[in-house]
C-alpha cells in the first residue's frame, strides 16, 4: 500500500484509484477492507480492478496488449480496456507534440511503437 500527502491509501504507486482514507479508518481496516479485498480477488482473477483501471503498471499494460492483439476480454478472462487516443495525449503531452511535428501517425501509433514499453500512462 502507499499513502499519499493528504492520507489517500492507494494500492501501489500506479493505481489511480484509492482504498480508503487514513482520516476515515486505520490502515489495517484499509488493508482488510472491501475495495482491498476485492482488488486482491480481481488479481486473483486475472482482471483489472477499477482501481486500477489505466495503470502503466506491467499487470494492466499485459491486459491491454492482450486486447489489443484482438483476444477477447472474456475469453482471457481480462476486463477491456480500451486505448482513448485523446485520454493518451492528455496524459502525455509530448507525444501530441510529436504528432504534430509528424514524428508519428497517432496515439495509438506511439503507444505501439514506444509507450507500452516506457509505460506511459493511458490517462491523467
Ligand atoms: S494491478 Fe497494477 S495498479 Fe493495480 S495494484 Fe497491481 S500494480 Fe498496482
Amino acid at each position: 500500500m502507499m499513502v499519499t500527502a493528504d492520507g489517500m491509501v492507494t494500492p501501489c504507486c500506479f493505481a489511480s484509484g484509492h482504498l480508503g482514507s487514513l482520516h476515515e479508518a486505520t490502515a489495517e481496516a484499509i488493508w482488510n477492507g472491501p475495495i482491498a479485498m476485492e482488488l486482491r480477488q480481481f488479481i486473483k482473477a486475472d482482471k483489472i480492478h477499477p482501481v486500477c483501471a489505466g495503470a502503466p503498471c506491467k499487470f494492466v499494460q499485459n491486459a491491454l496488449a492482450a486486447n489489443t492483439a484482438g483476444k477477447d476480454s472474456e475469453d482471457n478472462g481480462v476486463n477491456t480496456l480500451i486505448f482513448v487516443e485523446a485520454l493518451y495525449l492528455e496524459a502525455n503531452p509530448d507525444v501530441k507534440i510529436a504528432i504534430e511535428n509528424g514524428q508519428f501517425k497517432s496515439g495509438l501509433d506511439h503507444f505501439e511503437q514506444y509507450g507500452r514499453s516506457e509505460c506511459r500512462r493511458l490517462k491523467l
